[in-house]
C-alpha cells in the first residue's frame, strides 16, 4: 500500500462552503481517500498556495460523437453511420480528453452499440484509466423522434418498458428519454411533445425498481412538465421553464442539467453548420439562460452537464466553461462548484462513493492555481488531475 499525504492546500471538499486549509491523504492501491496520520504517509506532497476540489462530474455527454467531425460525420445529424469500431475509437479519445481536463466521472446519455456500457464496465474493473461512467445505452425515443441516431425507437407503454429492461440488462444505470424535439435535428422544434407521460413513466418505473435513474431531454414547457410528471430524476436542457415547471421540480426533487454549452457552441460557428440548426440554436439561447438563472435562484438542484459531442461542443475545457456559463446565467460560484461535484454525484446515485473529498470515497480530485469562488474561470486554467488516487499523466 502506498499512501500519499497532501499538505497545505486550500480544499473545497464538496461539502464545505469555502476553500479551507485541510490536509488529506490517498491510498494509491485502493484508489480511495483515507484517514492518515501525518507521520505514517509513504510520501508527502506540499500543495501550498494551490486549490483542490473534487474531480468534475459531467452528467450529460455523448462520448461516441466527434464534435469536430474529423472522423465521424456531422454529429447528431449524420451521427453514427461510422460504425462500432470507429465510434469506440472516438469514445476512448473523448474519455481521455475529459480525464486530462479534470472530468473524473460522467453520465453518458445516448450512445451507439452500447459502447458507453461496455467501457463503463472496463473502467469499473480498473482495466482502463478513464472517467467513471454511468451509461444509458441508446436513448428511448418515439418512432422518428429526437436523437433517433443514438436511440431505440419505442412506442407505447409496453415497448418503453421492454426497452428500458433491455438497456438495464445490458448494463445501463440510467434510462434516457426524449420528451420533446430539439435543436440539432431538422424537421422538429424544441416545443414538440414526443414521448407521452405514460410512456415515460413506464420506463422511469423500471429504472427506479432497480435503484437506477431516468432523465429526459426536455426543452419546451409542456414536454418538461410531462417528464416531471413521469417521475424523471433530471430534466436535461430545460430551455423553456415557467414558474409552474420550476415549482414542480422543487416539489419532486427533480434535478436540472442545463447544458448551456450546447447552443453556445453552435452559435459560435454559424457559417459552418446547417441553417436550420443555427436558426433554432440562436432562437433558444436567451430563453435558456433566463430559465437556468430562474431555476437556480428558486433553489432547483442543478447538476453540471455539457452535451459534449454535439456540434463544436468539446470534451476538453467544455466542462469548465459550462461552469462559467452557469455563473453568467445566475448561479453563484459555489452553486456551480456544487453542480459539478455533490449535486451531480447525488443525481448519478454515486454519492456514497464519489463526488466529495472524504475518507473512503474515490480519490478523484483536481489541483488548480486560483480560487474559483473568486473567479469561476480558475477551473479552466492549468490543472493536475488525480483519478482513483493516481496522477493522470
Ligand atoms: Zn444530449
Amino acid at each position: 500500500m502506498t499512501t500519499i499525504l497532501f499538505k497545505n492546500a486550500n480544499v473545497f471538499t464538496g461539502k464545505n462552503k469555502d476553500f479551507e486549509a485541510i490536509d488529506f491523504a490517498v491510498d494509491t492501491e485502493s484508489g480511495l481517500f483515507i484517514n492518515q496520520e501525518t507521520k505514517n504517509a509513504d510520501k508527502v506532497i506540499d500543495l501550498k498556495g494551490k486549490y483542490v476540489m473534487p474531480g468534475l462530474i459531467n452528467a450529460h455527454t455523448h462520448i461516441v460523437l466527434d464534435p469536430f467531425f474529423k472522423i465521424g460525420g456531422l454529429s447528431s445529424v449524420n451521427a453514427v453511420k461510422t460504425g462500432a469500431v470507429v465510434n469506440t475509437y472516438i469514445a476512448v479519445d473523448n474519455l481521455n480528453k475529459l480525464l486530462k481536463n479534470g472530468v473524473t466521472y460522467i453520465r453518458d446519455v445516448g450512445s451507439s452499440d452500447d459502447i458507453d456500457l461496455q467501457l463503463s464496465k472496463l473502467e469499473k474493473e480498473n482495466k482502463i484509466t478513464a472517467p467513471g461512467i454511468i451509461g444509458s445505452g441508446p436513448a428511448l425515443v418515439m418512432t422518428g423522434g429526437h436523437g433517433v441516431e443514438l436511440g431505440l425507437e419505442s412506442d407505447g407503454v409496453d415497448e418503453l418498458r421492454k426497452n428500458a429492461r433491455t438497456n438495464i440488462k445490458n448494463g445501463a444505470r440510467n434510462i434516457k428519454l426524449m420528451a420533446t424535439g430539439g435543436v440539432s435535428i431538422d424537421g422538429e422544434t424544441p416545443h414538440d411533445i414526443q414521448l407521452s407521460v405514460d410512456e415515460m413513466r413506464a420506463a422511469v418505473n423500471e429504472a427506479h425498481h432497480k435503484g437506477y435513474t431516468a432523465c429526459a431531454h426536455a426543452q419546451g414547457t409542456e414536454g418538461i412538465k410531462n417528464a416531471i410528471r413521469a417521475g424523471v430524476d433530471s430534466i436535461e436542457h430545460g430551455i423553456y421553464l415557467d414558474d409552474e415547471a420550476i415549482q414542480m421540480m422543487l416539489e419532486n426533487d427533480t434535478h436540472l442539467v442545463p447544458t448551456l454549452m450546447a447552443p453556445w457552441a453552435i452559435n459560435q460557428h454559424p457559417d459552418k453548420l446547417p441553417d436550420f440548426m443555427v436558426k433554432k440554436s440562436l432562437a433558444v439561447q436567451e430563453a435558456h439562460i433566463v430559465s437556468i438563472g430562474k431555476a437556480a435562484k428558486a433553489g432547483v438542484k442543478i447538476a453540471m452537464g455539457t452535451d459534449s459531442g454535439t456540434a463544436y461542443n468539446d470534451f476538453e475545457n467544455g466542462s469548465s466553461e459550462e461552469l462559467e456559463h452557469m455563473v453568467k446565467a445566475g448561479l453563484t460560484p459555489l452553486q456551480a462548484l456544487q453542480s459539478a461535484s455533490v449535486n451531480a454525484a447525488e443525481l448519478l446515485k454515486i454519492d456514497d462513493y464519489a463526488g466529495s473529498i472524504e475518507s473512503d470515497k474515490l480519490a478523484d480530485f483536481i489541483i488548480i492555481e486560483e480560487n474559483p469562488l473568486e473567479d469561476i474561470k480558475a477551473v479552466q486554467g492549468d490543472k493536475i488531475v488525480y483519478k482513483k488516487g493516481k496522477k493522470v499523466e
